[in-house]
């Protein structure tokens, strides 16, 4: 397999846009790509302040090299969720995305959610009895908030995080398995800002899971090779299997799948937007983002139930 650009020996080979391409043709096309996507979406422009949720993952960490190479004002958040699963997997995490930024000469802000909230994800979920036996829900519902709180507190324009295709195509499948149509009209490369919410955007939404695997290894990124010990068995890695079935046979199908699903929301046809969409939303008299719960945010009220329960020891894992 030759690359297209040069006839040399290609390195990857995109089936899905018949494009084979050398390393060095490749780490350029990635950008480019990217910027592409940038600017087709609206995401940002230079002059804003972009701050990269970065988990020292192959998607987040190459998400930040390839807006730091295209010039971008990128800084990264590193958000310690506490989790060990027998392999300290938050430390190992936090020392290659600090790595990353060290070798890079880039701002990282590291947020410990024990020292912030007095206690780890796996214990806030055990104390606050979320999510059946799993931290997912508490952790997901923590990142969004702390995601949201410090990009506010900080002053960035744009929280950008490192979804891929393979995420995003996983997300559509699961959601329109349900055919919820609240959740599908809000899933897309930008979720614009809203009162105390800041503008969310997913610049690698149409890059395929391998081919970020292969722009970290071509770039000599150190990322974390394992997943997070929780995602085992869950329902997006299922969701995964059976879309790379899919792609195995069809390739290309899971772009499609997606970027079809992009152009039906947008023309309009998906749904009747006036009568799903947007809850009543009021800021959380506590943290001031918006919720549609009576009262408090749900992240709040998480954190109150756990704090009112004094002398309930903490996770025995
Ligand atoms: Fe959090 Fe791990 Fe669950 Fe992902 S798999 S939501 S990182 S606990
Ligand atoms: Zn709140």
């Amino acid at each position: 397999m030759k690359c297209k650009k040069c006839g040399m020996k290609a390195s990857v080979n995109m089936r899905q846009h018949k494009l084979a391409l050398c390393r060095d043709h490749y780490l350029e096309w990635v950008p480019e790509q990217t910027e592409r996507f940038i600017k087709k979406y609206e995401m940002f422009t230079r002059d804003e302040k972009i701050l990269v949720a970065v988990s020292g993952g192959k998607d987040s960490l190459a998400l930040w090299d390839i807006l730091t190479r295209l010039g971008y004002r990128a800084d990264g958040l590193y958000l310690g969720l506490g989790i060990d699963g027998g392999i300290g997997y938050s430390h190992a995490s936090q020392r290659l995305a600090e790595k990353f930024a060290h070798e890079h000469d880039l701002k990282l802000h590291a947020v410990d959610i024990e020292k912030e909230y007095g206690q780890s994800i796996p214990v806030l979920s055990e104390m606050s009895h979320r999510g059946h036996g799993k931290p997912c829900a508490v952790c997901g519902l923590t990142k969004r908030h702390e995601m949201n709180r410090i990009a506010r507190d900080l002053g960035y324009d744009v929280l950008a995080t490192g979804h891929n295709l393979d995420d995003e195509a996983a997300v559509l499948f699961g959601n329109t398995l349900m055919w919820d149509a609240n959740y599908l009209l809000r899933q897309g490369p930008v979720l614009p800002a809203t009162e105390g919410l800041a503008r969310k955007v997913k610049p690698l939404c149409r890059f395929y899971e391998r081919e970020m695997t292969a722009y970290c290894l071509l770039r000599g990124i150190e990322y974390i090779y394992e997943e997070c010990p929780f995602a085992e068995g869950s329902t997006s890695i299922y969701y995964k299997e059976l879309l790379n079935q899919l792609e195995t046979a069809r390739p290309g199908a899971k772009l499609t799948f997606y970027l079809r699903f992009l152009e039906a929301r947008k023309s309009g046809d998906l749904f009747v937007e006036k009568n799903v969409g947007q809850a009543h939303l009021h800021p959380c008299p506590k943290c001031g983002q918006p919720t549609s719960a009576p009262g408090l945010c749900s992240f709040c009220r998480m954190i109150e139930k756990v704090n009112s329960m004094e002398g309930v020891p903490g996770s025995s894992s």
